[in-house]
Parts: C-alpha cells; sequence; structure tokens
C-alpha cells in the first residue's frame, strides 16, 4: 500500500517570517495518515529543518547541483542538502527544464548525486499544452522517464517518487482532471513495469498543477494518484492544509 504524500513547492517565495507563519499553520493540522513535505527556498531550509524538528514534516529543495564538489559557483550539491537536514529534493520541475535548460540527462546525474546521498529524488515530468494537443502526452513522459528506467537499479526506485506535472496546469489554475491525471499516472505505472512489477507498484507518483483544495480531493483519490506536489496553494497555510487533508 503505498502511503500518499502532499508536497508544497514554495518556488522562489519566501521570508524568515514567511517560513515561520506558514509552517506553524501546517504544524497545527497535521493530518495523521499521510506524508508532508515542504520545499523551501534554500535560504530557508535550515530554518524549515529546525522549526520541523520532531514532526513528520519533511524538508526538501527545489534543485540540486549535477556536480559532487568544487568550483561551481552558485551550486548547491546534495551532500550539502543531507548535510542540512534535507530529506528530499526536486529535480527536473518544468520550470527548470523549460528557464534553465535542464535535460533528461541532466535529471539522471542530479538523482544520482541525491542518491549517493541518502536523499529521495521528487523527479517531475509533463508535457506542454502543445504536446497535448498532437496527442503526444504519453510519448513526452515516456521518453523523460526512459532514461531513468533504463539506468537505475530496483533499489535505486525506493528513493524515487514521479511527479507528474502538465506543464499547461502549472501556475495557470487550469487543473487536470481526474480522468486525464489518473490516465497519465496509470501509464506512467505501466511505464514503471519495465523495471519490474516491484517498482511499479511501490513507486509514489504525485500529481501537480494548479492544485487546489476544491480540487484535491478528487485527484487524490484516483487509484493510481498518490498525493500531489502543490505550488502556488501551498503559499496559504489554511489552502495547503485543507489540501493536506483533503
Ligand atoms: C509546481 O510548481 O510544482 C506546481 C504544481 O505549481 P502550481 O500548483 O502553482 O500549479
Amino acid at each position: 500500500m503505498r502511503r500518499q504524500l502532499v508536497a508544497g513547492n514554495w518556488k522562489m517565495n519566501a521570508s524568515s517570517e514567511m517560513t515561520g507563519s506558514l509552517l506553524t499553520g501546517v504544524l497545527e493540522n497535521l493530518p495523521a495518515d499521510r506524508d508532508i513535505a515542504v520545499f523551501p527556498p534554500f535560504p530557508y531550509i535550515t530554518q524549515a529543518v529546525a522549526e520541523t524538528a520532531g514532526t513528520p514534516v519533511m524538508v526538501g529543495a527545489q534543485n540540486v547541483a549535477a556536480e559532487e564538489s568544487g568550483a561551481f559557483t552558485g551550486e548547491v550539491s546534495a551532500a550539502m542538502l543531507a548535510d542540512i537536514g534535507c530529506s528530499m529534493a526536486l529535480v527536473g520541475h518544468s520550470e527548470r527544464r523549460a528557464l534553465y535548460g535542464e535535460r533528461d540527462y541532466d535529471v539522471l546525474v542530479k538523482v544520482r548525486q541525491l542518491m549517493a546521498n541518502g536523499i529521495t529524488a521528487v523527479v517531475c515530468v509533463g508535457e506542454t499544452i502543445e504536446q497535448r494537443k498532437a496527442v503526444r502526452e504519453e510519448s513526452v513522459v515516456s521518453e523523460q522517464l526512459s532514461l531513468l528506467i533504463a539506468e537505475l537499479s530496483n533499489a535505486d526506485w525506493e528513493k524515487i517518487i514521479i511527479a507528474y506535472e502538465p506543464v499547461w496546469a502549472i501556475g495557470t489554475g487550469e487543473t487536470a482532471t481526474p480522468e486525464q491525471a489518473q490516465a497519465m499516472h496509470a501509464f506512467i505505472r505501466s511505464e514503471l513495469k519495465k523495471v519490474s512489477d516491484t517498482v511499479a507498484e511501490k513507486t509514489r507518483i504525485l500529481y501537480g498543477g494548479s492544485v487546489k483544495a476544491a480540487s484535491a480531493a478528487e485527484l487524490f483519490s484516483q487509484p493510481d494518484i498518490d498525493g500531489g506536489l502543490v505550488g502556488g496553494a501551498s503559499l496559504d497555510a489554511a489552502e495547503f492544509t485543507a489540501i493536506c487533508r483533503a
């Protein structure tokens, strides 16, 4: 049985005060039957780790360097993330793919860095609206997963979560219908069978893209949807809490 996870991606939004008040709100209303994670910007990770210490809330990073260490100005390594208490990191978010040129190979290399440091990778995949209109959504997502499927072992997959985030639904207010999301999640699960039936059965697949409290319950009740990756709505403690409990 897969345990559901609701994760909040704060993107480049935070301050010390906001980190404190958001986490206070989340901690006051934690659901018992679900995992909860937050992904603050780098400067607020240490604060978030301290404020969630002794609670079930996990803290993750929004990105990680592809390299181990050295002359890579501005980069943050997986070892550093582990050192400050991060247990998860996003990889291949569509904003990183579109704005910073992150490719599937970079995603694989970053996943390997995270694994070497015991950090769970939340790998984001998803098609653009043009690709969906051309009925290419499955082939696009299949391609985004293919290197991971080819290169990673069964044991590696214990440290991977997939987030299906259709690009056309991210930050747009337009959510995939539960049927559209379920169909893609079932497809992703069938792709994971190429690794093994166990990996297909055990890997958590989150949905992301304009999830709100009003849409969360129906999305999360689909058989292959194991929770959500929430952007904008995770910046409002009451809304995020309602999603966490949906
Ligand atoms: C995201 O950035 O991962 C995301 C899903 O954003 P939003 O919920 O704002 O669409």
